[in-house]
């Protein structure tokens, strides 16, 4: 049996790069070589807090029914190396990126569901199972895989996932063109979101404490202003830029109250508000505000049915990723060089990509 490189999550801060075994495309399946994977938050948070998306060790997920090791990396784009039975569709040597969802197969997955993310027992692939990005080749469902123009780079399709993550959030804002939004926290979601709402013609300015990150949406061109909260006023500021109206939109992705309460302050009345970040903890703060504002505050996980969408923002130029890949590395160095940077030195990297064959580098 032949066997590949993958980085398994075993136990809080313990990721080993493991010899497994090749996985063998099943009926309706693809084997994708990985090309590119990027490093989430959400593995920075396994590897430091976990196991949290990944199940215990002693309760295997109820759908993948695994538990750890299992491989990590959600945030992949690749090449079809072989295909299972019955998939009529793809080619081998097919750019794809992937869609990866662990989702109960009774679901309703189709084309027109808006709400497949929000089932039961929902999880990802490279996190609840079903293997993962940070291997050398993955065994997928041909439904979680979507082909991609082979003018687009695959490192950049490797941004394809969170970039999706952006683009729902925006979709849940119902932002229309020429209105103006304010991003509380210029992380890579938070950039990925300015991404999205810039190539749909708003008006993006982004409060963020790091230089180096307000500096990278300035420079990236996906914010028009990007204000340091400690130094400025960023509700006055809006203000400003809305003839005293305030933001139509605007998006929280920090996880971080003072955030929020400034979101609140700078939405016009009526305006909208989409939680984008994980908050660990409870929330506290002015429902009178909401309730005299009508403000519109709504949750957003993952996304639905939106990768054809922001496929075709980045095949079309729209969209430029590029400025936000700020690392590479191998599998022997995601956890020394990728974890370590984004957990030590976070505000110097947008997205490290890994590339778990050690080609491209
Ligand atoms: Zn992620």
């Amino acid at each position: 049996m032949s066997t590949m490189r993958a980085a398994r999550f075993h136990a809080q801060k313990d990721i080993r790069v493991d010899e497994v075994p090749v996985p063998t495309p099943g009926n309706g399946q693809v084997l994708i070589d990985v090309a590119w994977c990027g490093i989430c938050g959400t593995d920075l948070h396994e590897y430091l807090e976990g196991p949290i998306f990944i199940p215990q060790c002693g309760h295997p997920h109820p759908i993948s029914g695994e538990e750890p090791p299992v491989v990590m990396g959600h945030e992949f784009s690749g090449v079809v190396a072989a295909l299972g039975e019955g998939v009529t569709d793809l080619e081998v040597g097919d750019h794809v990126v992937i869609e990866p969802y662990i989702i109960r197969p009774d679901v309703n997955t189709g084309p027109n569901s808006k709400t497949y993310h929000l089932s039961q027992d929902m999880n990802f692939i490279g996190l609840g199972g079903h293997g993962g990005g940070l291997a050398e080749k993955i065994a997928v469902d041909r439904r979680w895989a979507h082909k991609i123009s082979k003018d687009v780079p695959l490192d950049e399709a490797a941004l394809l996932e969170p970039l999706t993550v952006g683009f729902h959030a925006v979709e849940r804002s119902d932002v229309q063109h020429g209105d103006v939004a304010l991003i509380g926290g210029a992380g890579p979601i938070g950039l990925l979101t300015a991404a999205v709402l810039k190539a749909q013609g708003v008006t993006v300015v982004m409060s963020e404490l790091s230089a180096l990150r307000r500096q990278k949406a300035i420079e990236s061109g996906v914010a028009d202003h990007a204000f340091d909260p400690r130094e400025t006023d960023v509700v006055e500021e809006v203000k400003k830029l809305t003839d005293g109206r305030g933001a139509d939109v605007a998006f929280e992705c920090t996880s971080v109250q003072v955030v929020l309460d400034t979101l609140m302050d700078a939405v016009r009345p009526r305006g909208v508000i989409v939680v984008v970040s994980i908050w660990g903890h409870r929330s506290d703060f002015d429902i009178h505000k909401l309730v005299m504002k009508e403000i519109d505050l709504r949750g957003t996980i993952a996304y639905v049915n939106n990768h054809p969408a922001t496929i075709e923002l980045l095949e079309s130029g729209k969209i430029d990723l590029k400025p936000f890949i700020t690392g590479r590395t191998g599998l022997d160095g995601l956890v020394d060089e990728g974890f370590d940077t984004l957990i030590h030195r976070n505000e110097t990297a947008v997205k490290i990509l890994v590339s778990p064959s050690g080609e491209g580098l």
